[in-house]
């Protein structure tokens, strides 16, 4: 079976509108798919047609021990009262960390950074990969890793991080909203196996369901590693391609093969 529980459209960061994603997700024969935009459900306000199994999803930022996290909302009542008021105050402190973003980097030169990104962009979502590509047409940076390298990534000028709900804070709400709370690329955040192993105790602690066990391409060593993170810690198996553009090398839709033998995140749908 094929199936995608992290992507991205143009509501956040992604290239594809969420209608585009669905197409595209029919044309790649994926069966369920679950388009989980940075901090907001605005692809679910849009009228959505699909032949395939659509099922609700939200990508949350979060701080923990001063790491950036993220958590992945599945299976959300979007009209959700309580997962709505959290989704408005993730916009204002994504706002408010533009502003910051701009702020510091017209220090390095970069000018009229929130004017030129709002003009550009259809929907309310600055990112930095906003940033990125701004440095680039400024000439400020030659490409967008370098932005990243340079400006963006951890620990660099330009990554405030802190300000964002808190993980329990992040976890009731997606609870209250009748979903399952999954970490997202446990990988992405360079921890050692201990800190890891702390993270996935508290998650769990705190309603935490799912691990992302496979997202995009990745080495079959590491499927193996969260492969047996998951079977220890009982979690549920989530996988997803977290695409977010055709530019991109990764593609829409992940084999569930790869997580035989764990109890997929799917199942409790
Ligand atoms: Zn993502």
């Amino acid at each position: 079976m094929i199936v995608d529980f992290h992507c991205h459209s143009n509501c956040s960061d992604g290239q594809l509108s969420p209608s585009g994603l669905i197409e595209l997700a029919e044309e790649r024969n994926v069966q369920t798919l679950a388009i989980t935009d940075h901090d907001t459900l605005e692809a679910y306000q849009q009228n959505l047609k699909s032949s395939i199994k659509l099922i609700t999803g939200i990508e949350l930022s979060t701080v923990w021990n001063k790491i950036g996290i993220h958590v992945v909302g599945l299976n959300v009542d979007v009209k959700s009262k309580q997962l709505c008021q959290l989704v408005e105050s993730q916009k204002l402190i994504r706002l408010k960390r533009a502003e910051l973003i701009a702020k510091r980097l017209e220090k390095y030169g970069l000018k009229n950074a929130l004017e030129e990104i709002k003009s550009k962009s259809q929907g309310s979502y600055i990112g930095r990969p906003d940033f990125a590509k701004l440095l680039v047409n400024q000439g400020i940076c030659t490409d967008t890793n370098h932005a990243f390298k340079k400006y963006l990534g951890a620990g660099k000028t330009g990554d405030i991080k802190n300000q964002w709900q808190s993980m329990d804070e992040i976890i009731i709400a997606i609870i209250k909203a009748g979903g399952v709370a999954v970490l997202a690329h446990p990988l992405y955040y360079k921890l050692t196996n201990s800190k890891l192993r702390r993270l996935l105790i508290e998650f769990k602690n705190l309603g935490g369901v799912g691990l992302e066990v496979v997202n995009g391409y990745q080495n079959p060593d590491k499927t193996e590693y969260l492969s047996k993170l998951c079977q220890e810690f009982d979690f549920k198996a989530s996988i997803g391609s977290d695409f977010h553009s055709h530019k991109q090398w990764k593609k829409l839709g992940c084999n569930s093969q790869i997580i035989n033998g764990l109890n997929p995140i799917w199942a409790v749908f």
